[in-house]
C-alpha cells in the first residue's frame, strides 16, 4: 500500500532522514521506534507532503505522490494524527467530528465514529479543553478517520497516557486495523507496540537500523527500553 524508497530530508544543511526505504501492506500496522531527534516525526511529516527538502519515492496505492500536497495525499487516503493532536480546544467533540470535509476515499460516517469510540459520543457536547488525555487522543484518530484516510500515520499516539488507557487506544488501533485501516505509528513503549502491531523499524540518525518482529521486539524488550532511555 505504501512504499517508500531513498526518502532523505533536511532542514537547510542539517539532514535528518537518510535514505530511507520501507513498505507498509494494506491492513498492516508497522511501528516507527527510535531515539528523540531519530527522524520518526520528519517521516510522517514527509510522507504527508508537509515537509519541504526531501528527495526519493513516495508510493501509494501504486501511485507516484512525491510530488503532491498535503491536501492531494489526503483525498488519496493518506491521514496524519499528530503528537499536539491537532485539535479544536474550544469546540465540542461533535463540532470537531463534523468539522473535516469527508476529502478522503473512505469517510466513516459519526454513527460509526460513535459505534468506535463510545466515550466519545459520552463526551459529545464537551468541549476539546475538558477531555482527558486519552479522549483527546480518541478524538484526534477518529476526526482523520472522519476524512476518510485509508493509511493513519500516527505520532506517538500513548505519549503520556496512563496504562489503562493505553490499552484503551491498543483496542481502537486493533478495530481500525480490522476495518481495513492500515496504520504507520510512532511509538516508543515497545512492550504496546509488541501487542498491537505487525512489525517494526527502528530509526537512529535519520536511518533505519533494524527491522523487528514482535517475537524480537519481546525478547529485547529491556534492552530497547534502555537505548530508548525510557
Ligand atoms: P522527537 O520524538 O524528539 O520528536 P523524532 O525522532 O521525531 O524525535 P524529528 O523531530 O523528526 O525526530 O527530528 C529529526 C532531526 O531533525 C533532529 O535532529 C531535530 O533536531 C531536527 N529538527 C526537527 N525539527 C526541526 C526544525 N524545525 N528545524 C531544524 N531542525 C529540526
Amino acid at each position: 500500500m505504501l512504499r517508500i524508497d531513498g526518502l532523505s530530508a533536511w532542514y537547510g544543511e542539517a539532514q535528518a532522514l537518510r535514505d530511507v526505504s520501507l513498505h507498509v501492506d494494506k491492513g498492516e500496522i508497522v511501528t516507527l521506534v527510535g531515539r528523540n531527534g531519530a527522524g520518526k516525526t520528519t517521516l510522517l511529516r514527509s510522507l504527508m507532503g508537509l515537509h519541504h527538502g526531501t528527495s526519493g519515492t513516495v508510493r501509494f496505492m501504486d501511485e507516484d505522490i512525491s510530488a503532491l500536497n498535503p491536501h492531494k495525499r489526503a483525498r488519496r487516503g493518506l491521514g496524519y494524527v499528530p503528537d499536539d493532536r491537532g485539535i479544536f480546544a474550544t469546540l465540542s467533540v461533535e463540532e470537531n467530528l463534523t468539522l473535516p470535509p469527508g476529502m478522503g476515499p473512505d469517510p466513516w460516517s459519526l454513527e460509526r465514529v460513535y459505534e468506535t469510540f463510545p466515550r466519545l459520543k459520552e463526551r459529545r457536547r464537551f468541549p476539546g479543553t475538558k477531555l482527558s488525555g486519552g479522549e483527546q487522543q480518541m478524538l484526534a484518530l477518529a476526526r482523520v478517520l472522519r476524512t476518510g484516510a485509508r493509511l493513519l500515520l500516527c505520532d506517538e499516539p500513548t505519549e503520556g497516557l496512563s496504562p489503562l488507557i493505553v490499552q484503551q487506544i491498543g483496542e481502537i488501533l486493533r478495530e481500525v486495523k480490522a476495518a481495513g485501516v492500515t496504520v504507520l505509528l510512532i511509538e516508543q513503549n515497545v512492550h504496546f507496540a509488541a501487542t498491537v502491531a505487525d512489525r517494526h523499524h527502528l530509526l537512529a540518525e535519520g536511518r533505519i537500523v533494524e527491522s523487528m518482529d514482535n517475537d524480537e521486539v519481546r525478547a529485547r524488550e529491556d534492552e530497547l527500553l534502555q537505548y530508548l532511555g525510557i
